[in-house]
């Protein structure tokens, strides 16, 4: 029998997991699927190691099978697959763990209620991340959960780099720069010595680009500095996210439109980015297809902010080594890889425009002062070797 780790991820509408089974000293995916739409129309979709599709199921439309219902299907599914593997665990995507949690943690009922209380931080994740954490403490107490956070990653940053400028009573209380995407992050530092060991040593900038967007400033692999901060919508623009806004034009909402928390919440991180300037998609395939100038325009904006923080991240570096590519966007569009190189072009970065089209790893010249990569992440992988690491 191999031991396994399972992985879930949790969201508000979606549970997606993942089965790493032990190979040698590493992990390697003997199962992902996820089960989608959970309280409208639900469907699941499982799939092997190699992208088969091993097993579907719908529900009919307006099933609410709710997240205790799909991980109990989950469940049962992996029962089935479990032949041969002994199930050590489950690691669990997390988006917050404040200050207190700069490491993947095993979870029992106290963790669980230091968790809930970053909810406020990251309302539209945290909760969701912590529902199969709590059904499997009741359910499945004997099974080891540990949390693995998007925050922690950012926490080796310098203190600068985490703070507002407010009042330190505020900082004090937590209202800081956290940084997210720290286990995508930390999975490109973990391949960078193969790829470029000299920019794994050095400095590099990885941009996380998928349907939510960041970048990060990496020294000799560690985290020095993010576009994310206090929350997840701050920094570049996303698929319906607003990135980095004038904090006077949420007063200005508020005063002269008269809008509350709840509606300017709805505002930035639903309607904005990629979505609100184009009005006609948050999906970055949908408008690079599109012939409508609002299009061109939100990703004119979209490469034009990578752009402007690029310059930031460089700054905090003192200089650039090397890029690296990842997320939805950043692993699939030759497009926008190709023109954030152009505007890297001052800080050294000369793309290789047949590399970059065909998709492989390098896409930048060999001449280039600074190298261009491209990294499919694997933050699952991430959580099954923080997961088994924990549990020792
Ligand atoms: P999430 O943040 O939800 O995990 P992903 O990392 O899957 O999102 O990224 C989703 C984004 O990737 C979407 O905007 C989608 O249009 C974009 N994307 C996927 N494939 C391509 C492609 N071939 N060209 C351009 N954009 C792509």
């Amino acid at each position: 029998m191999a031991d396994a780790i399972a992985v879930l991820n949790a969201g508000s509408s979606s549970i997606k997991f993942s089965v790493f089974a032990q190979a040698g000293t590493d992990l390697a995916l003997a199962v992902r699927g996820q089960i989608e739409s959970i309280y409208t129309a639900p469907r699941f979709t499982a799939k092997s190691a190699t992208g088969e599709t091993i097993s579907t199921h719908a529900w009919d439309q307006g099933t609410r099978l709710g997240h205790d219902g799909a991980l109990e299907h989950i469940v049962a599914f992996l029962r089935d697959q479990a032949e041969g593997l002994s199930l050590k665990g489950v690691g669990h995507r997390v988006v917050h763990g404040g200050m207190a949690y700069s490491q993947p943690v095993r979870v029992d009922r106290k963790v669980l209620q230091d968790l809930e209380q970053f909810i406020p931080l990251a309302p539209l994740h945290q909760p969701h991340n912590l529902t199969p954490i709590r059904i499997m403490l009741e359910d499945r107490p004997e099974l080891p959960q540990v949390a693995c956070f998007d925050t922690a990653f950012h926490r080796a940053q310098p203190e600068v780099a985490q703070m507002f400028a407010l009042p330190r009573e505020l900082h004090d209380a937590g209202v800081r720069r956290y940084g997210f995407h720290g286990l995508s992050y930390e999975y490109v530092a973990s391949v960078l010595p193969q790829l470029d060991p000299a920019a794994a040593k050095g400095r590099t900038v990885v941009l996380h680009l998928g349907n939510g967007a960041s970048m990060c400033a990496l020294s000799a692999g560690c985290s020095t500095a993010s576009t994310m901060g206090f929350t997840a919508v701050d920094g570049l623009p996303m698929g319906t996210r607003c990135g980095a806004l004038d904090p006077g034009v949420i007063l200005y909402l508020m005063d002269q439109r008269g809008m509350d928390a709840r509606a300017i919440e709805k505002l930035i991180y639903n309607e904005s980015g990629l979505l609100g300037v184009s009005g006609v998609s948050s999906d970055m395939r949908t408008l690079l297809d599109s012939a409508e100038p609002r299009a061109r325009l939100a990703v004119d904006l979209y490469v034009y902010r990578i752009g402007r923080e690029l310059g930031s991240l460089a700054a905090a570096l003192g200089g650039l080594d090397a890029l690296v590519f990842t997320g939805g966007i950043g692993e699939n569009s030759a497009e926008i890889r190709e023109r954030v190189c152009r505007a890297a072009a001052w800080l050294g970065v000369v793309p290789d425009g047949q590399a970059n089209r065909a998709g492989e790893p390098r896409i930048s010249m060999p001449a280039s002062k600074t190298a261009a990569w491209v990294v499919a992440t694997n933050e699952e992988l991430m959580i099954a070797r923080h997961t088994r690491r924990v549990l020792g």
